[in-house]
């Protein structure tokens, strides 16, 4: 059998390349030398598979799509508070390079608008501007996969006609909000944004948020959870500049697009999307690469907002077993998280325990978080300590307690058959 999968991408690949609107941004000179018809579109799940449709192998720079992963390093560098008392957390509503700060803070906004990418480029460890950049590069290298190179010639023809860009180093350095010299921070934060890559090696970067910061493909953590959970939120709120409302309500993916033409999106859990095409829309939004999002999302079910409803079913469904010893049997199911375990949790707690024994089967069960992990265990003591009964927990794959957690006050069985034999 041939997997559909790559068929629907081909489907919206021709659908969306029939959008001719739009222009190449040609406010850097090489980047108007783009082919506009130029269209590919990749998706990467958690566990490393890539899907691609179109041209998913032309190279073209990362322009802003860099920003989140720059914003990461940082936080990974200088840790969560450092950095935001430099660069805010709220959407701008203003374009990409708006040369402005917040009137009450003096710092720049967010870090996906200029202003704070160039501030937060500058928290990138490194002695000098070079060794920042190489650090910031071989991470971008470590996140797509392999190595990716920088466009000289991009780079050349930006660093050549960035006025705005300079201005804005020299406005942050002028408040006091960057501590390196604001020409170096202005050309290191341009090398960032010539940096090559394709459709693929940003889907694989987007997967990596989407996977909690681990590489999906090598399995290297990159990100800590907290930096991840970061920079998603951000991405989300002022991702797509003065476009950002309409996108979060519309598509309901966290994302980033940038100049050149690209888009990538993070869906947590799921999927890292990229599409590319360079003309672009008045927000210097790539024309195609919305509607191929948009499309992605309504039929893949892909918004943020659309939860789905397992977390309420927990409890399967409880009975006694007979023989010598009965015990209660409480049939859990699915990922436990907050509402699922409320949902176990006011079941059993409903009326007292029908025998003398209790026993919590998680065979079906296959991740429980922090909280529902610490409900679980109080739950436990109380059984044991105030309705004075044995609990037994039914748990094969170890999903309690996973990272050493000690479950007291209950008795380990690795399958339901030892209830009978205990
Ligand atoms: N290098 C570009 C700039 O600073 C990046 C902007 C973007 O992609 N939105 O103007």
């Amino acid at each position: 059998m041939r997997s559909p999968i790559p068929d629907y991408l081909a489907e919206v690949h021709d659908t969306c390349g029939e959008l001719l609107g739009g222009a190449v941004a040609d406010y850097i000179p090489e980047l108007a030398a783009a082919d506009p018809d130029t269209f590919a579109i990749a998706l990467a799940t958690v566990d490393g598979t890539v899907y691609a449709a179109g041209e998913a192998d032309h190279r073209f720079t990362i322009q802003s799509m860099s920003k989140p992963f720059t914003y990461g390093i940082a936080l990974a560098d200088r840790g969560l508070d450092q950095v935001l008392a430099k660069v805010g957390v709220e959407p701008s509503g203003e374009a990409f390079n708006e040369i402005s700060l917040d009137p009450d803070t003096g710092q720049p906004r967010n870090p996906m608008i200029n202003a704070g990418a160039i501030l937060t480029h500058s928290l990138v460890e490194g002695e000098d501007a070079d060794a920042r950049f190489e650090h910031l590069r071989q991470t971008f290298s470590r996140i797509a996969g392999h190595p990716l190179p920088m466009d000289e010639d991009v780079f050349t023809s930006e660093w050549a006609t960035t006025h705005r860009n300079l201005a804005m180093g020299h406005m942050l350095k002028a408040v006091g909000v960057l501590d390196i010299d604001p020409v170096d921070a202005v050309e290191g934060y341009v090398r960032q944004c010539s940096i090559t890559v394709n459709c693929r090696d940003l889907a694989m970067m987007a997967a990596t948020l989407a996977n909690g910061g681990v590489q999906p493909a090598s399995g290297e953590l990159i990100f800590r959870r907290r930096v991840v959970r970061q920079v998603l939120s951000v991405m989300t709120t002022c991702g797509m500049y003065d476009a950002a409302g309409d996108w979060l309500t519309t598509v309901g993916i966290p994302a980033k697009s940038g100049v050149s033409g690209g888009i990538i999106g993070a869906l947590p859990g799921q999927v890292g999307i990229a599409v590319f095409s360079p003309r672009l829309d008045e927000h210097g939004n790539s024309v195609r690469g919305l509607r191929a999002f948009e499309r992605l999302s309504r039929d893949m079910g892909m918004h943020l907002m659309d939860v789905t409803r397992d977390a309420r079913t927990s409890l399967r469904g409880s009975y006694v077993t007979d023989g010598d010893h009965p015990t209660e049997v409480h049939k859990v199911q699915g990922d436990l998280r907050f509402a699922g375990v409320e949902s176990l949790v006011r079941a059993v707690s409903a009326q007292p325990p029908r025998a003398s024994r209790v026993a919590f089967d998680l065979t079906r069960v296959s991740e429980i978080d922090d909280v529902s992990t610490r409900v679980l265990l109080e739950v436990i003591r109380r059984l044991h300590l105030d309705d004075k009964v044995e609990v037994l927990i039914i748990d094969p794959d170890h999903v309690l307690g996973e990272h050493g957690v000690e479950v007291p006050y209950a008795r380990r069985l690795h399958h339901v058959r030892e209830l009978t034999a205990s």
